[in-house]
């Protein structure tokens, strides 16, 4: 019989040797220490859980491809970017997974991501696996005509990889609406195939789901209502604190306003704004989606009620929810405690990883209700799936059926998370439920699969 200790120590070990073996990944390390520290009931409880190999497998990518992205600018100097594609896990479905552009991306990175990804997709409940992408280029200031090359140049590369029953990437940081039609156009163009089902995130006019844009954002303030209402409370009137001012985190705003919920602040790598009125979405969607301007110009336009906060941290601003929104690890120990000082009651990841573990287990501590990303912000790649089951279909669902749909799969995605951490004796973490929900579906079908 294997004890928690045991499989503890054994976890433990592991740990150390994926370490060693992929050495300057401290993200792709945190990542997996995060999961591996919640495995050990589970192991204990499930021996055929235990069998050699099977922890080893989930934490060693399938596939690592990375390539030369070579492309023109406007002057036409040459520039070489660096891209990649991590297929991760593919037991459940064929991979599935976003394409990230900025400037800090590397391999450890996208690993990160696509390890997250894997546990992600399997809390869905949909048939697919996970993976993630990217590029260390940087779109900011760039003409649309630069855009388009290097994503024409990206996929020229990329497409050989993917594919509807392979490989399905999607939008993340950098890449938005835009970004996936220059992809698209390049792949149907190289490979002669209307194959809508081959990226998701497209236009509604060709392909895309309704609701996919909204979909994160959406998600993760339903995941936050369904914690609140687990403490017999709601959104409604709710002071909502929200980082970052892309795609996730204006469809975060949009959904707390619609449900009567507050927010005042979102942010960019300047800094914040803070509005004593509330966030105004319209002038947030008109600034950042638009005009693709900065945060700082939103305080500019909005009048009195909002001033723009140089290079400061939006979690000194107190709130009763927070939403980080922006990008892994935004969010330290420091910034919980002042959290926590002003009486946060939930936390809910719009982010992948945004949280760092030391501020974690200050908000467990605390007893406020924490959502990890894999769970709160599943709703971005669910919707994807039904895009995916639109595509094969061809047929378009109503914006109500996709968002009926996604309410269900939050509610579920809850539902599922706070059962499993009960189960194993943790009641109310939703990190533990998480990581052990996920991994029970994937290892059980990478046990029925056989050792590939
Ligand atoms: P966008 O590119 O649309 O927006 C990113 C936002 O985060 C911008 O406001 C950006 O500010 C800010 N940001 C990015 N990097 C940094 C940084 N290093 N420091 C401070 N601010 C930063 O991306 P998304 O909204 O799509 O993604 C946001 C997060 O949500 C990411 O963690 C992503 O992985 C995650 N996510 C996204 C999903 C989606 O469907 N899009 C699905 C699930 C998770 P600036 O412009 O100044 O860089």
């Amino acid at each position: 019989m294997t004890t928690r200790d045991d499989s503890k120590t054994r976890l433990d070990a592991l740990r150390v040797e994926i370490e060693r073996r992929n050495p300057a990944q401290p993200e792709f390390h945190q990542a997996v220490h995060e999961v591996l520290e919640t495995l050990a009931p589970v192991l204990a409880a499930r021996p055929e859980y235990a069998e050699p190999g099977l922890v080893e497998r989930l934490c060693e990518p399938e596939r690592q491809i990375i390539f030369r992205v070579p492309w023109q600018d406007d002057q036409g100097r040459v520039h070489v970017n660096r891209g990649f594609r991590v297929e991760f896990n593919s037991a459940l479905g064929p991979y599935k997974g976003g394409l990230r552009f900025h400037p800090s991306v590397n391999l450890g990175i996208v690993k990160f991501l696509g390890f997250e990804q894997v546990f992600k997709n399997a809390l869905t409940g949909l048939g697919i696996g996970g993976g993630k992408g990217g590029s260390d280029f940087d779109p900011r200031g760039r003409s649309d005509a630069e855009v388009m090359r290097f994503c024409q140049s990206f996929m020229t590369e990329l497409y050989r990889h993917i594919g509807e029953h392979t490989d399905v990437p999607a939008g993340d940081i950098g890449v938005g609406g835009r970004e996936i039609g220059y992809l698209f156009g390049q792949y149907r163009r190289i490979t002669n195939r209307w194959e809508a089902g081959v990226l998701t995130g497209k236009g509604t006019g060709w392909g895309g789901s309704a609701i996919r844009p909204e979909a994160t954002g959406y998600g993760s303030v339903l995941f936050a209502a369904a914690m609140l209402r687990e403490r017999g409370e709601d959104l409604e009137g709710q002071t909502a604190v929200v980082s970052g001012s892309g795609n996730v985190a204006v469809y975060t705003v949009e959904k707390l306003l619609a449900l009567g919920a507050n927010p005042v602040t979102c942010s960019d790598s300047s800094g914040y704004v803070v509005d004593d009125k509330g966030i105004d979405v319209d002038l947030l969607k008109q600034v950042k989606e638009v005009e693709r301007g900065r945060i700082s110009e939103y305080a500019e336009r909005r009048g009195a009620s909002a001033r723009f906060v140089p290079g400061g941290r939006v979690w000194e601003v107190p709130g009763d929810i927070a939403l980080p929104s922006a990008t892994q690890n935004e969010l330290g120990e420091d910034d919980a405690a002042a959290l926590v000082r002003n009486g946060v009651k939930a936390v809910a990841e719009g982010a992948n990883m945004p949280t760092t573990p030391d501020a974690v287990r200050l908000f467990q501590q605390a007893g406020v209700a924490f959502g990890p990303g894999k769970a709160a912000n599943a709703g971005g790649v669910a919707v994807s799936a039904l895009e995916m089951a639109q595509n094969h279909a061809r047929t378009a669902w109503t914006p109500n059926r996709v968002e009926e749909e996604l309410a269900r799969i939050m509610n579920d995605i809850h539902t599922t998370c706070h059962e499993t951490a009960a189960r194993y004796g943790v009641p109310g973490d939703y990190v533990t439920g998480a990581n052990i929900a996920g991994f029970e579906r994937v290892a059980d079908a990478m046990l029925a699969q056989g050792v590939i």
